[in-house]
C-alpha cells in the first residue's frame, strides 16, 4: 500500500497523481513512470570505506616493505657508485697510458 507524500492519503498501487490533493505520487514500484526519478527518488547514502581491520599486523608488514625498499634503493646507490668509480679509474688509466 503506497501512501501520499503530500497529504498521507492511502493510494491503489500504481497510480501517478493523489486522488485526494492531486500531487504527484513518487512511487518505488518497478510500473512508476520514469517522471518519478526526475522528482526525486530516495538514493541510498555512499557506502562509506571500511576502517582498517587490521591496524597491528598490517603496520608491522608495512614496516617491513619499507624497509626493504630503503635497502633495495641502497644497495642500488652503491652498486652506481661503485660503477662510476670504475668508469673513473678507466678513464684516469687510459689517460695515463695515452
Ligand atoms: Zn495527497
Amino acid at each position: 500500500m503506497a501512501f501520499c507524500n503530500s497529504c498521507g492519503a492511502s493510494l491503489v498501487q500504481g497510480t501517478r497523481f493523489c486522488s485526494k490533493c492531486g500531487a504527484t505520487i513518487i512511487s518505488s514500484s518497478p510500473a512508476a513512470p520514469s517522471a518519478a526519478s526526475a522528482t526525486g527518488t530516495v538514493v541510498s547514502p555512499p557506502v562509506a570505506a571500511p576502517p582498517p581491520a587490521q591496524s597491528s599486523g598490517g603496520g608491522a608488514l608495512k614496516a617491513i616493505l619499507i624497509v626493504v625498499a630503503v635497502i633495495a634503493l641502497r644497495q642500488q646507490e652503491t652498486r652506481l657508485i661503485e660503477k662510476a668509480e670504475i668508469v673513473l679509474a678507466d678513464a684516469n688509466s687510459s689517460g695515463t697510458r695515452s
